[in-house]
Order: structure tokens, then C-alpha cells, then sequence
């Protein structure tokens, strides 16, 4: 374990930043994170040295610059245990990879009259590419239900699956609720009965230990953006026997043997899913990025979160008619909430002028709010930076908006 957060901090430039001559204290980074330098560093460094467009030249640079693509594959897939690096496609983040698994998967593996598992949970980007294949295919979206905590009803499950039933796609974490979902078991059940499985990990990644050997999962996707990477890149796992099986998603440039107006030979994986010139620059920050996260130890971060999740549920308690949305009993660092009547943007402005950054509203994931009959939250997510006296100033800075709301009532 390598845990020092004073040093953790210094790595990430952004957090010595003033927001309206108040020190930053940034809580959205289940929305995005914050780039330690060295991430920052190694887009800089590529694109002063060894910038060249990748696979298809002999020249040098453009050597250089494939070995740092293919590199990048290869920690990917050791930081996520894939078996191969055949498994690891690139994409611009979880939302294209679900939308490739959604338009592959669900056309060339569901018929009309076929149903899709999902859960209420679910981050927009996990429900509107099911409903666009609906548009292609008579398909069933079954939902799984949540409870009052904001735990998924697992006994609803079993009886949701059916001979029809194609694919279970669900959220290894609720970006809204916090939840961490017992994805284990839900594989489990689904391949007891031969259907594979989608996770949505873009709020999982980032924060605990992920293997893909011990998950099972048939595709697992995730953002480069919210685990300290860059924008723009992210990665769907796919087991080979999928990828092998679907097509290809986009068509174009490398995803292709060989090309004539007659026939089209594709690519193998996985470049068969990877049209057009990849972001090798990002692929290469993205691989800085989980070199770093390795680094600290993704047991250490999770370690650290919880701490942070412990103590701001504890402290927010003290807040005279808080509600918090999302109580599992399994939560990451995030907590999401309302207080009295103050609205959501309300809160949130203000928080913001004391140069704390929290989201508000209904963070995508507008079913979740439907079933907790609201209209958004505030949301604290936690991050490796945050602090407890960062927590103490949230406190702070709540308690002052609940007094000027009083005083205006
Ligand atoms: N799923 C979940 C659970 C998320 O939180 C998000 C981002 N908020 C996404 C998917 C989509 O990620 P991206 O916008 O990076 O594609």
C-alpha cells in the first residue's frame, strides 16, 4: 500500500485552484475525474514525440506510437484480468460501448419477441440503446426492481427470466444511488440458465478491484474519464467467444482484411470493432492513468473511499432534515441527498460559490428518481484526493445555505 494523500494531491495540479477565491474541493468525480500530471504529461509527451497515426506505417514514429497502442491494450488488460488482449476493444467511453454490445449483440442475437434484462438503476446510457434496438427488433425490456434503500430486488430476478430471455445488462454501481450490486450473483443466475451478462462498470472501475476472471461477466465496459484518465476513451470487455460470434459495429479503416466492391473481409479482434483511426493518444494516458491507480493499489483507493463514505454519511447526519437517496447496505464513496425543502440547483449554486463543486439533478438516471418520487438530488462522490476536512466544509457549507433558506422563508 502506497496511501499518502498529501502526496496523492500534489499529483493533481487542478485541485490548488481557487473557485471564487475559495480552495477547490471537488465532489463530482462520479461525473468526472480530476488528471493527476502524469497523465497530462503523457498526452503533452506523445504528441510532441511520438505522434504518427498507428498499425499501417513502417515508418518509425509510426512504430513507435503502434507498440504504445498495443502496450496500452496490454495494461488494460492486466488491470482489468482479461484473458487476452483480444478481449479489450477501445472505444470512446461506456456509452459507445454499450451502444456497439446493444447494436451487435442485440441485432445479430435477438429476434422479435426476444427480452433484454435491466435494472431501475440504470444509467440512461444503459436503457435508450436497448429502446433504439426496439425500433429494429420487437424486443422485451424487463426491469429489475429496487427497494426503498436502493438495493436491488434480487428475488425479482429469477422470476423476470424466461426462455426469451437474451442478455441481463446491469450496473455494477448506481452513479446516483451509490449501490454496489451483487453482480457476482446476478451472473450466477444468468449463466445457470445460458444467458450471458453486461456490466456497466464505469462507476466500479475507478474505485475497487475488478477481475474478470472472478466476475464472469460476458462484457463489462468502462470510461477512461472517470478513473483519472482522459476524455474521449474508454473500453468494452468482451469475451472472446462474443466478439468472435457478433459483428463488427462501425465499418471503415482498420477494422478490415481486405476490401472490394464485392465482399469485405474484417479484421480479427479486436480491431474488427475498431473503425478509423483509434485515440492512440488517449489509449496511452488511459494506461498512465490505471499504471497510477495500480500503483496507490486499487485496494488502498477502495479502502480510503469507504473511510471517506463512513465518515460524510456520520457528518451529514447532523443536518437537520437531510434525506439521504440510496441507504444499501454496499454503497462506494458517493452519497446522494436533499435537504428540507431547498431544491436540488438551489443547494447546489450555492455550495458552488463556496467552491464546492457537487452535481445536482437527476444524474441520468431519471428511473431511479421516478421510483423515489423525485426530481433530482445532490450528489458528493468521492475521489483518492478527498479529504475529511474536505467533508467538514461540505458540512459547513450546507448548514450556511439551510440558514439563508430559513431566513428567506
Ligand atoms: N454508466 C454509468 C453508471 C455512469 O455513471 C456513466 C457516466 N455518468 C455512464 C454509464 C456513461 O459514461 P460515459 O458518459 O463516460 O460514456
Amino acid at each position: 500500500m502506497n496511501f499518502d494523500i498529501q502526496k496523492i494531491r500534489a499529483d493533481f495540479p487542478i485541485l490548488q485552484k481557487k473557485i471564487y477565491g475559495k480552495p477547490l474541493i471537488y465532489l463530482d468525480n462520479a461525473a468526472t475525474t480530476q488528471k493527476p500530471a502524469c497523465v497530462v504529461d503523457k498526452i503533452c509527451e506523445n504528441y510532441y514525440n511520438n505522434n504518427a497515426n498507428i498499425h499501417r506505417g513502417v515508418h518509425f514514429l509510426s512504430q513507435i506510437a503502434t507498440e504504445a497502442h498495443e502496450a496500452a491494450r496490454e495494461t488494460i488488460r492486466a488491470f482489468i484480468g482479461a484473458n487476452s488482449a483480444n478481449e479489450v476493444v477501445f472505444t470512446r467511453g461506456s456509452t459507445e460501448a454499450i451502444n456497439l454490445v446493444a447494436s451487435s449483440f442485440g441485432r445479430s442475437q435477438c429476434k422479435d419477441g426476444d427480452e433484454i434484462i435491466l435494472s431501475q438503476m440504470e444509467h440512461h446510457s444503459n436503457i435508450v440503446p436497448w429502446q433504439l434496438l426496439q425500433s429494429e427488433r420487437d424486443i422485451r425490456i424487463k426491469v429489475i426492481p429496487i427497494n426503498s434503500k436502493g438495493e436491488l430486488m434480487l428475488d425479482e430476478l429469477d422470476r423476470l427470466f424466461t426462455e426469451k430471455t437474451k442478455l441481463v445488462s446491469v450496473t455494477h454501481v448506481s452513479n446516483a444511488l451509490g449501490t454496489v450490486n451483487p453482480v457476482k450473483e446476478i451472473i450466477r443466475r444468468a449463466h445457470e440458465r445460458d444467458v450471458p451478462v453486461l456490466i456497466d462498470g464505469a462507476q466500479s472501475a475507478p474505485h475497487f478491484r475488478i477481475n474478470m476472471q472472478e466476475l464472469d461477466a460476458d462484457f463489462y465496459v468502462f470510461s477512461g474519464h472517470k478513473i483519472y484518465g482522459p476524455t474521449g476513451i474508454g473500453v468494452l470487455y468482451g469475451k472472446e467467444k462474443w466478439l468472435d460470434k457478433i459483428p463488427p459495429y462501425q465499418g471503415g479503416g482498420e477494422m478490415i482484411k481486405r476490401v472490394t466492391f464485392e465482399k469485405t473481409t474484417f479484421n480479427d479482434l479486436p480491431f474488427k470493432f475498431e473503425a478509423g483511426t483509434p485515440d492512440y493518444i488517449g489509449s496511452t494516458a488511459l494506461a498512465e492513468a490505471l499504471n497510477y491507480m495500480q500503483h496507490i493499489g486499487m485496494d488502498a483507493v477502495e479502502a480510503h473511499e469507504q473511510k471517506l463514505l463512513q465518515y460524510a454519511t456520520s457528518k451529514l447526519k447532523e443536518v437537520e432534515g437531510i434525506r439521504f437517496i440510496g441507504e444499501a447496505e454496499k454503497k462506494s464513496g458517493l452519497i446522494s441527498f436533499l435537504v428540507g425543502n431547498i431544491h436540488p440547483y438551489d443547494l447546489g449554486s450555492i455550495l458552488d460559490k463556496l467552491g464546492i463543486a457537487v452535481r445536482t439533478g437527476h444524474h441520468c438516471a431519471d428511473p431511479v428518481m421516478q421510483a423515489f418520487g423525485i426530481e433530482g438530488t445532490v450528489r458528493a462522490s468521492f475521489g483518492i484526493y478527498n479529504t475529511e476536512e474536505e467533508i467538514d466544509i461540505l458540512l459547513a457549507g450546507i448548514l450556511r445555505a439551510q440558514k439563508m433558506f430559513n431566513r428567506s422563508l
